[in-house]
């Protein structure tokens, strides 16, 4: 019988080991009567290439030896072969390698891995990075793994932008808009049932059927740009390294000459009783199987206003519990009027309070839920009882679980989110970071997608051209957009002084909403200029409809570092509401009335 176990110690086998990889130029593990080991020398002798085999089953501890091959490789089975110093892998992969000439490049000194780039997340960074490198001609694997929410939700590939944010976001948005045009409707002559209702389930049911349609788009767009996609989650576990579990748990290991971290942020918790078991989050929202009725959303950031936003707008009773102010960060007197707005069109605010435990009172689809509050600014508690609770409270970087640890990725201590120098280095030469998960960086999808494309140019087409991450415009899609660009009235001041600044700005009224006879001067316009850069543009800021749209021209300009005086003389599209950035001659500083009487 052949022999199996060993008096070594583990230790002691895996300094062997290494002893024989370190020692000889080629190391093939083996059985003696295994074929594809057989193959393997085979290969080697043909190539007039010497070898050191070890026949595990000829060899005392042989077995024990395999263990720890499996734990030094990730691969249990034999032939298990070394080049170099390197793991090359089993038989198919030295035979592969033998035919794409890396078994020559390895033998003759070169580090070998399986890719010239693995990138770690299929969201709007990830796969933009991919596709641009393989375009390039690199050879590039790319994974994508949805862990399910608490609740159960999961999606398909594309990441946040594509199942869980922009996308089904803009188009509920679109609904709630909707409903707003029939009512408006009526006053331009079109007549139809009093009795108008929404049905959510259809609703989602579109939006999730277009979302379908992406996620296949993405997955052919990967396969015509020869990305390897690999739907596993995706953990480095030494360097160059990485182990990949699927959602059977099935392990692979991988090795990337390069690697992306792109794998974006998903939903914070309040960490209160109750919030995992009885609240959902805007991953759940959208693919939401029943109407949420009475719904509390907790937040007052983008994603918390927009919700509530067309939840409200859909005919929902839609409250919001804001611990502080909303949309920290923006212009806060731009913020204010978003809420002012949104108050005036049936949102009720709670300010000021925070929850502090969750109770399901009724299990349902929407159930019933309790919840308590406490006052941030007294020792008042409050109680109310909603059919849904959707917390947005921020977001946490995915960085905890992906090894980082073991290939010395710096984070920042307090938001767990990875640093970046000015081309999305890490710390790590060989590592790089993308996107939603990069530290003090814009978190929108168009930034992701720019950084990644530009990072694979400068790595693989010789580009010099960095990401440059000022004046990114963005929209709030609350009901009433609030498109910006630049500094907010506050960073302008803080950062030329209130005397070198001049703030022009102008309430407008668009002419749409005159017929209809709504919210009469409830739009609002302001540009904020260096006095000491003749007047150059810094900041720009749209509380209208389609603020988006507005939005994205001017911060072309702006870009193109646009002045007042440039804007002035601008000929304006009549009637827009965007030409009123054409004609505002009111400065904030002369308290002068800026209402409109009429509809622009
Ligand atoms: P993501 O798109 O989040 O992609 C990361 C991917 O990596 C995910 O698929 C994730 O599951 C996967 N992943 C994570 N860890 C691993 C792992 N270990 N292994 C394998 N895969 C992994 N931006 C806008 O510009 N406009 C908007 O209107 C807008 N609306 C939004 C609305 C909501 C509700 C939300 C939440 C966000 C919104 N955003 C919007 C922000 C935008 O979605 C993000 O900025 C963008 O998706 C970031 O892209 P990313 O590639 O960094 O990460
Ligand atoms: P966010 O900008 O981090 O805001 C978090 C909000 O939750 C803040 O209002 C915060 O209040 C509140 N909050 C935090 N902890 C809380 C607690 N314990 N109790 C009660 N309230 C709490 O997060 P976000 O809205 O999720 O947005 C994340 C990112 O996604 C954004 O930065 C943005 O880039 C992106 N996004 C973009 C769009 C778009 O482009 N239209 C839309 C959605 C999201 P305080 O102010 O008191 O801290």
């Amino acid at each position: 019988m052949a022999p199996t176990g060993s008096s070594a110690s583990p230790a002691e086998l895996k300094t062997r080991i290494q002893t024989l990889v370190d020692s000889y130029p080629v190391v093939v593990f083996s059985k003696s009567y295994c074929p594809y080991c057989q193959k393997v020398k085979e290969l080697f002798r043909a190539l007039d290439i010497d070898i050191h085999v070890e026949e595990l089953d000829l060899l005392e501890g042989g077995s024990d030896m395999q263990n720890i091959l499996q734990e030094m490789t990730g691969q249990k089975t034999v032939p298990s072969v070394f080049v170099n110093k390197a793991h090359l892998g089993g038989c198919d992969k030295t035979v592969q390698a033998h035919e794409d000439g890396l078994l020559t490049k390895l033998l003759e000194g070169g580090e070998m891995y399986d890719y010239d780039l693995i990138v770690i997340g299929g969201g709007s960074g990830g796969l933009a990075a991919s596709k641009e490198a393989a375009a390039l001609g690199r050879k590039v694997l790319m994974f994508d793994y949805v862990v399910p929410t608490p609740m159960g939700t999961a999606w398909g590939l594309g990441g946040t932008c594509v199942n869980v944010g922009c996308i089904p976001k803009k188009l509920m948005h679109q609904a709630a808009i909707l409903g707003q045009s029939l009512t408006d409707s009526r006053k331009f002559g079109w007549e139809f049932d009093e009795k108008v209702h929404h049905n959510w389930g259809k609703m989602k049911e579109a939006i999730q059927n277009y979302i379908g349609s992406l996620n296949w788009g993405y997955r052919v767009a990967l396969r015509d740009k020869k990305v390897t996609y690999n739907n596993s989650y995706a953990e480095f576990v030494e360097p160059h390294k990485i182990k990949a579990t699927n959602k059977r748990g099935k392990v692979t290991y991988h090795t990337g000459e390069k690697f992306i971290i792109a794998t974006g942020e998903r939903p914070r918790y309040l960490n209160i009783p109750g919030d995992k078991d009885c609240c959902i989050t805007s991953d759940d929202l959208f693919s939401l199987s029943y109407c949420p009725g009475k719904t509390l959303v907790v937040g007052a950031s983008y994603v918390a206003l927009e919700c509530a936003g067309f939840l409200a707008s859909l005919g929902l009773d839609v409250t919001v519990m804001v611990r502080s102010i909303l949309l920290r960060g923006f212009d806060q007197e731009m913020a204010e009027k978003v809420g002012a707005h949104m108050e005036n069109h049936g949102v009720k605010f709670l300010k000021k309070f925070v929850p502090t435990k969750i109770e399901q009172l009724e299990a349902g689809t929407p159930g019933r839920i309790k919840v308590i509050a406490q006052s941030t600014q007294s020792t008042e508690v409050i109680e109310g009882e909603y059919n849904t609770v959707l917390i947005a409270v921020g977001r946490d970087a995915c960085t905890k679980y992906i090894g980082l640890d073991k290939v010395g990725v710096l984070l920042n201590e307090k938001n767990g989110k990875i640093s970046v120098d000015d081309q999305e280095r890490t710390n790590i030469p060989y590592i790089y970071a993308i996107g939603d998960v990069i530290d003090g960086k814009l978190q929108l999808t168009p930034v992701a997608i720019h950084a990644g494309k530009l990072l694979a140019r400068r790595l693989y087409g010789g580009a010099t051209l960095k990401c440059d991450y000022v004046n990114v415009c963005t929209t709030v899609f609350t009901p009433l957009e609030y498109g910006c660009c630049g500094l907010s009235e506050e960073n302008a001041i803080a950062l030329y002084g209130e005397e070198h600044i001049e703030v022009y700005h102008s309430m407008f009224w668009p002419l749409e909403w005159t017929i209809t006879a709504r919210d009469k001067n409830g739009c609002y316009a302001k540009v904020i200029c260096v006095k000491l850069d003749d007047y150059r543009v810094v900041g720009f800021h749209v509380l209208g409809p389609n603020a988006g749209e507005i939005t994205q021209g001017f911060g072309a300009a702006m870009k193109c570092g646009i002045t007042k005086y440039q804007l002035d003389n601008v000929i304006g599209i009549h009637p827009t509401c965007a030409e009123v950035f054409t004609t505002m001659n009111i400065t904030k500083r002369s308290g002068m009335d800026i209402t409109k009487k009429g509809g622009c």
